[in-house]
Protein backbone atom coordinates (compact mmCIF):
# COMPACT_ATOMS: atom_id res chain seq x y z
CA UNK A 1 0.00 0.00 0.00
CA UNK A 2 1.53 3.79 -1.16
CA UNK A 3 1.13 6.14 1.32
CA UNK A 4 -1.30 7.66 -1.40
CA UNK A 5 -3.80 4.65 -0.69
CA UNK A 6 -3.17 5.02 3.18
CA UNK A 7 -4.22 8.92 3.28
CA UNK A 8 -7.66 7.87 0.52
CA UNK A 9 -7.99 5.07 3.58
CA UNK A 10 -7.76 7.34 6.64
CA UNK A 11 -10.29 9.96 4.87
CA UNK A 12 -12.70 7.47 3.80
CA UNK A 13 -13.08 6.30 7.39
CA UNK A 14 -13.39 9.81 8.69
CA UNK A 15 -15.87 10.04 6.64
CA UNK A 16 -17.65 6.81 7.30
CA UNK A 17 -17.68 7.84 10.76
CA UNK A 18 -19.33 10.95 10.46
CA UNK A 19 -21.77 9.28 8.78
CA UNK A 20 -21.85 6.92 11.46
CA UNK A 21 -22.47 9.82 13.96
CA UNK A 22 -25.10 11.36 12.54
CA UNK A 23 -26.84 8.51 11.32
CA UNK A 24 -26.79 7.15 14.98
CA UNK A 25 -28.14 10.73 16.33
CA UNK A 26 -30.75 10.42 13.51
CA UNK A 27 -31.92 6.47 14.39
CA UNK A 28 -31.78 7.60 18.39
CA UNK A 29 -33.65 11.02 18.20
CA UNK A 30 -37.08 8.89 17.12
CA UNK A 31 -36.86 7.02 20.70
CA UNK A 32 -36.13 10.30 22.94
CA UNK A 33 -38.61 12.40 20.90
CA UNK A 34 -41.84 9.84 20.79
CA UNK A 35 -43.25 11.02 23.93
CA UNK A 36 -46.17 12.90 22.67
CA UNK A 37 -48.26 11.33 20.22
CA UNK A 38 -50.80 12.82 18.26
CA UNK A 39 -53.27 11.53 16.26
CA UNK A 40 -53.25 11.84 12.49
CA UNK A 41 -55.54 10.76 10.34
CA UNK A 42 -54.37 9.00 7.13
CA UNK A 43 -55.68 11.21 4.68
CA UNK A 44 -53.81 14.30 5.86
CA UNK A 45 -50.68 12.25 4.54
CA UNK A 46 -51.94 13.66 0.93
CA UNK A 47 -49.62 17.15 2.00
CA UNK A 48 -47.24 14.68 2.16
CA UNK A 49 -47.64 13.00 -1.02
CA UNK A 50 -48.69 16.60 -2.76
CA UNK A 51 -45.08 17.53 -1.76
CA UNK A 52 -43.51 14.52 -3.31
CA UNK A 53 -45.89 15.01 -6.63
CA UNK A 54 -43.19 17.38 -9.06
CA UNK A 55 -40.63 15.21 -7.79
CA UNK A 56 -42.56 12.20 -9.63
CA UNK A 57 -43.42 14.11 -12.53
CA UNK A 58 -39.50 14.88 -13.23
CA UNK A 59 -39.09 11.05 -13.18
CA UNK A 60 -41.71 10.13 -14.99
CA UNK A 61 -43.82 8.21 -12.36
CA UNK A 62 -47.53 8.69 -11.52
CA UNK A 63 -48.18 9.03 -8.18
CA UNK A 64 -51.50 8.05 -6.52
CA UNK A 65 -53.32 8.19 -3.21
CA UNK A 66 -56.05 5.27 -2.40
CA UNK A 67 -57.86 5.78 1.01
CA UNK A 68 -60.01 3.17 2.32
CA UNK A 69 -61.62 4.31 5.09
CA UNK A 70 -60.00 6.86 7.14
CA UNK A 71 -58.12 5.00 9.94
CA UNK A 72 -56.51 7.57 11.96
CA UNK A 73 -53.01 6.90 13.43
CA UNK A 74 -51.79 8.07 17.27
CA UNK A 75 -48.17 8.16 17.02
CA UNK A 76 -45.53 10.83 16.11
CA UNK A 77 -46.96 12.94 12.63
CA UNK A 78 -43.62 14.37 12.62
CA UNK A 79 -41.68 11.16 11.96
CA UNK A 80 -44.44 8.69 10.26
CA UNK A 81 -44.56 11.91 7.51
CA UNK A 82 -40.81 10.41 7.40
CA UNK A 83 -41.66 7.33 6.84
CA UNK A 84 -44.18 7.67 4.07
CA UNK A 85 -41.52 10.13 2.55
CA UNK A 86 -39.06 7.56 2.22
CA UNK A 87 -40.50 5.15 1.42
CA UNK A 88 -42.77 7.10 -1.51
CA UNK A 89 -39.18 8.57 -2.47
CA UNK A 90 -37.76 4.95 -2.70
CA UNK A 91 -40.65 3.83 -5.45
CA UNK A 92 -39.95 6.76 -7.41
CA UNK A 93 -36.27 6.60 -7.39
CA UNK A 94 -36.59 2.62 -7.83
CA UNK A 95 -39.77 1.95 -10.43
CA UNK A 96 -38.75 4.92 -12.74
CA UNK A 97 -40.35 6.62 -16.00
CA UNK A 98 -43.43 4.95 -17.13
CA UNK A 99 -43.99 3.57 -13.76
CA UNK A 100 -46.81 4.09 -10.77
CA UNK A 101 -46.35 4.59 -7.12
CA UNK A 102 -49.22 4.08 -5.20
CA UNK A 103 -50.11 5.05 -1.42
CA UNK A 104 -53.18 2.96 0.30
CA UNK A 105 -54.00 3.93 3.53
CA UNK A 106 -54.94 0.70 5.39
CA UNK A 107 -55.72 -0.82 8.46
CA UNK A 108 -55.92 -4.42 10.03
CA UNK A 109 -55.35 -6.43 12.97
CA UNK A 110 -51.85 -5.15 13.04
CA UNK A 111 -52.85 -1.68 13.18
CA UNK A 112 -53.51 1.47 10.96
CA UNK A 113 -51.17 2.76 8.71
CA UNK A 114 -50.13 2.52 4.76
CA UNK A 115 -48.62 0.27 1.82
CA UNK A 116 -46.34 1.71 -0.37
CA UNK A 117 -46.89 -0.19 -3.81
CA UNK A 118 -44.77 0.37 -6.96
CA UNK A 119 -44.64 -1.48 -10.10
CA UNK A 120 -40.69 -1.43 -10.80
CA UNK A 121 -37.65 -3.34 -11.14
CA UNK A 122 -38.44 -5.21 -7.68
CA UNK A 123 -36.02 -6.94 -4.95
CA UNK A 124 -33.80 -10.21 -5.95
CA UNK A 125 -35.37 -12.55 -2.70
CA UNK A 126 -31.67 -13.04 -1.64
CA UNK A 127 -31.59 -9.12 -0.75
CA UNK A 128 -34.62 -8.33 1.06
CA UNK A 129 -33.82 -9.83 4.24
CA UNK A 130 -31.03 -7.17 4.32
CA UNK A 131 -32.87 -3.98 3.21
CA UNK A 132 -33.31 -2.55 6.46
CA UNK A 133 -29.41 -2.62 7.05
CA UNK A 134 -27.57 0.56 7.27
CA UNK A 135 -25.69 0.80 4.55
CA UNK A 136 -27.09 -1.81 2.50
CA UNK A 137 -27.53 -1.17 -1.24
CA UNK A 138 -29.04 -3.63 -3.78
CA UNK A 139 -26.60 -4.58 -6.58
CA UNK A 140 -29.04 -3.00 -9.42
CA UNK A 141 -29.11 0.19 -6.76
CA UNK A 142 -25.18 -0.01 -6.82
CA UNK A 143 -24.86 -0.35 -10.65
CA UNK A 144 -27.72 2.37 -11.35
CA UNK A 145 -26.95 5.79 -11.13
CA UNK A 146 -29.64 6.36 -8.24
CA UNK A 147 -27.61 8.14 -5.33
CA UNK A 148 -27.93 7.00 -2.10
CA UNK A 149 -26.05 5.58 0.91
CA UNK A 150 -28.11 2.54 2.17
CA UNK A 151 -29.54 4.99 5.27
CA UNK A 152 -33.17 5.52 4.28
CA UNK A 153 -34.49 2.43 4.90
CA UNK A 154 -32.81 1.84 8.66
CA UNK A 155 -34.56 4.94 9.62
CA UNK A 156 -37.81 3.95 8.37
CA UNK A 157 -37.30 0.85 10.38
CA UNK A 158 -35.90 2.61 13.45
CA UNK A 159 -39.23 4.85 13.32
CA UNK A 160 -41.53 1.96 12.99
CA UNK A 161 -40.06 -0.12 16.02
CA UNK A 162 -40.09 2.88 18.58
CA UNK A 163 -43.82 2.93 17.37
CA UNK A 164 -44.53 -1.01 18.66
CA UNK A 165 -44.89 -1.18 14.85
CA UNK A 166 -44.34 -3.16 11.65
CA UNK A 167 -42.62 -2.55 9.01
CA UNK A 168 -42.86 -5.81 6.00
CA UNK A 169 -42.21 -6.26 2.32
CA UNK A 170 -43.22 -7.94 -0.46
CA UNK A 171 -41.32 -7.85 -3.72
CA UNK A 172 -41.32 -9.92 -6.75
CA UNK A 173 -38.92 -9.39 -9.39
CA UNK A 174 -39.94 -7.64 -12.38
CA UNK A 175 -43.39 -7.05 -11.05
CA UNK A 176 -42.44 -4.30 -8.19
CA UNK A 177 -42.67 -3.87 -3.99
CA UNK A 178 -44.98 -3.41 -1.65
CA UNK A 179 -43.81 -1.94 1.71
CA UNK A 180 -46.74 -2.14 4.32
CA UNK A 181 -46.23 -0.30 7.60
CA UNK A 182 -48.93 -0.93 10.43
CA UNK A 183 -48.83 1.21 13.92
CA UNK A 184 -50.95 -0.68 16.80
CA UNK A 185 -53.71 1.65 18.29
CA UNK A 186 -52.81 2.86 21.70
CA UNK A 187 -55.18 0.58 23.11
CA UNK A 188 -53.50 -2.71 21.59
CA UNK A 189 -51.41 -2.62 24.59
CA UNK A 190 -48.29 -3.56 22.26
CA UNK A 191 -46.84 0.09 22.64
CA UNK A 192 -43.62 0.21 23.84
P1 LIG B 1 -30.74 3.98 -0.73
O1 LIG B 1 -31.98 4.32 -1.50
O2 LIG B 1 -29.95 5.14 -0.28
O3 LIG B 1 -29.90 2.96 -1.45
P2 LIG B 1 -32.46 2.65 1.27
O4 LIG B 1 -32.09 2.22 2.66
O5 LIG B 1 -33.60 3.59 1.16
O6 LIG B 1 -31.13 3.27 0.66
O7 LIG B 1 -32.75 1.37 0.41
C1 LIG B 1 -31.85 0.25 0.48
C2 LIG B 1 -31.92 -0.55 -0.82
O8 LIG B 1 -33.20 -1.16 -0.92
C3 LIG B 1 -31.79 0.27 -2.09
O9 LIG B 1 -30.44 0.50 -2.40
C4 LIG B 1 -32.47 -0.63 -3.11
O10 LIG B 1 -31.58 -1.64 -3.52
C5 LIG B 1 -33.56 -1.30 -2.30
N1 LIG B 1 -34.90 -0.67 -2.45
C6 LIG B 1 -35.51 0.16 -1.57
N2 LIG B 1 -36.74 0.49 -2.00
C7 LIG B 1 -36.91 -0.15 -3.18
C8 LIG B 1 -37.99 -0.23 -4.12
N3 LIG B 1 -39.14 0.44 -3.94
N4 LIG B 1 -37.81 -1.02 -5.22
C9 LIG B 1 -36.65 -1.70 -5.41
N5 LIG B 1 -35.60 -1.67 -4.57
C10 LIG B 1 -35.73 -0.91 -3.46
Amino acid sequence: MTTQDVTATQQLIRARERILASVSHELRTPLTSIMGYTELALDELDDVVAQLRSTAADQGVELAVEATGEPVLTADAHRIRQVLTNLVVNGIKYSGRGHQVTVRTQSDALGAGFDVVDDGAGIPAAEVDQLFTAFFRGASAQASSQRGVGLGLALVKGIVDAHGGVITVSSTEGLGSVFSVRIPSPDEGTRP
